[in-house]
């Protein structure tokens, strides 16, 4: 009889190491970028903020008007009945009318225009009866007594108050944030510098995408090397610089030449392909070799092999060779590392809950990323069906899929109508 030695097979395998303690792993082992930037706010999309930003100023700066109408001291109106205001000037957007408002008077204002001393409430012009102008050329309003004191008036302040922290250190500036620091005319900002990182895939079977070639014939035994296109467009949605070191063969003087270069250049290097236990797994024995190996097999599928430690200064992801198991352990622990590392606090995937429609099977012993398609059903309850074949190579099922089903260590499959957790791509994949 043979002796089974352990194997991703394996559905209880003891020396795997369960996710949470890998990310507690992880997540203490790591130390965010201090090196800033002071960049203009028309660069800073996408870039984490360093610190704290408090407001210089009020916003907006002045009480003003929210619509076209008339600028009124509520106290003109009596409490029943109507009142007749002379209309005495004008105040546009920018052009503030400059005199006092007294009882019994009203001025012309449109949005945008500065209440005039002595107004506290617009009127807008549809509640309103214009009077013909008397021998003076005077105009005049006539306003009942529905008017609500402070109606339409945006308050000086109400928007961002002086001294608040208007955006929190930590934060990933967008599309609003850059509008607000321009509204309270911060032209630069300091955030984090972008992380480095550092990429290569490992395999002799690997055929690379030439840019310029045009229908490249698969040579006998090779496959086209998927793995450093789909690293390369996840890395691009996350701000960070990459240096594409290209396929590195089955050998271990060449592994080791490329791991030693790319620990030496990026903050963070990932490679996929050759973490298993086997002879051409070259990028296990050189990491073992060079670094400290923080964890590599862990309970959880895909992505059972997932080497993590340190390389020199350098943080370093040893990602699986099969393409989904490359995609999932990236979202799952290169991402948040990612994302922490630029010094994001915001760096945990949305989890919602939904209700399954599928059968999923699973063996306990290790969380499974299912790959599925999420929807609301008739009753608007979030639901959730399976893309079918799970299959660690079947990129497509990554591709059809919407969300990835997370199925707890302990679980022993899922039952249609089971509760389960989804992660959606929308937030969780890049770009
Ligand atoms: P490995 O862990 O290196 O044995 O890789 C496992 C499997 O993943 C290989 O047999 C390939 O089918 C696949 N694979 C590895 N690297 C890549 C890659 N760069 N692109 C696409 N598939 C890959
Ligand atoms: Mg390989």
């Amino acid at each position: 009889m043979i002796e089974r030695q352990s194997s991703c097979d394996d559905a209880l395998e003891p020396s795997l190491l369960p996710v949470e303690e890998a990310r507690r792993r992880l997540f203490s082992s790591l130390q965010v970028v201090d090196e800033l930037q002071n960049v203009y706010i028309n660069k800073a999309l996408g870039r984490v903020l360093a610190a704290d930003v408090i407001s210089p100023l009020d916003v907006p700066a002045q009480a003003n008007s929210a619509m076209d109408g008339y600028a009124i001291s509520r106290s003109s109106i009596p409490n029943s009945g109507e009142a007749s205001l002379a209309v005495i000037g004008t105040a546009w957007a920018g052009q503030p009318f400059s005199g006092h408002v007294g009882e019994g008077e009203a001025v012309r204002i449109f949005t945008g225009g500065i209440m005039p001393e002595g107004t506290d409430t617009v009127v807008i012009q549809e509640h309103v009866r214009l009077a013909p102008g008397d021998s003076s050329g005077t105009e005049s309003i006539d306003v009942d007594c529905h008017v609500v004191p402070g109606k339409n008036v945006r308050q000086a302040g109400e928007d961002v108050t002086r001294g608040q922290a208007v955006l929190q250190g930590g934060r990933k500036l967008q599309a609003a944030d850059i509008g607000i620091l321009a509204s309270l005319g911060i032209h630069r900002v300091e955030v984090i510098r972008p992380l480095e990182v550092a990429f290569f895939t490992t395999g002799d079977e690997l055929q690379s995408l030439d840019e310029h070639a045009i229908g490249t014939d698969l040579e006998p035994g090779k496959l086209f090397d998927s793995n450093r296109y789909t690293l390369a467009a996840l890395l691009a949605g996350l701000q960070v610089n990459v240096i594409d070191m290209g396929i590195v063969r089955d050998d271990e003087t060449e592994t080791r030449r490329v791991l030693q270069a790319a620990a030496a250049s990026a903050d963070v290097v990932i490679t996929s392909g050759g973490v298993s236990a086997g002879e051409a797994d070259f990028v296990t024995r050189v990491f073992h070799e060079l670094g400290e190996v923080s964890f590599w097999k862990l309970a959880m599928r895909p992505g059972r092999p997932l080497a993590y430690g340190h390389i020199g200064k350098a943080a370093f992801f040893g990602l699986p060779g099969n393409p989904v198991a490359v995609m999932v352990t990236f979202l799952e622990f290169v991402q948040p590392a990612l994302k922490y590392l630029s010094g994001m606090r915001d760096i945990e995937p949305l989890m919602l809950p939904a209700r399954c429609l599928s059968r999923l099977r699973k063996p306990p012993g290790r969380v499974e990323y299912q790959r599925g398609v999420m929807s609301l059903d008739n009753n608007g309850e979030l639901t959730v069906e399976s893309t079918g074949k799970q299959g660690a190579g079947r990129l497509s099922s990554m591709s059809k899929a919407n969300c990835l089903i997370v199925i707890a260590s302990e679980a022993d499959g899922v039952l249609p109508g089971d509760r389960v957790h989804v992660q959606p791509f929308h937030g969780l994949l890049p770009g």
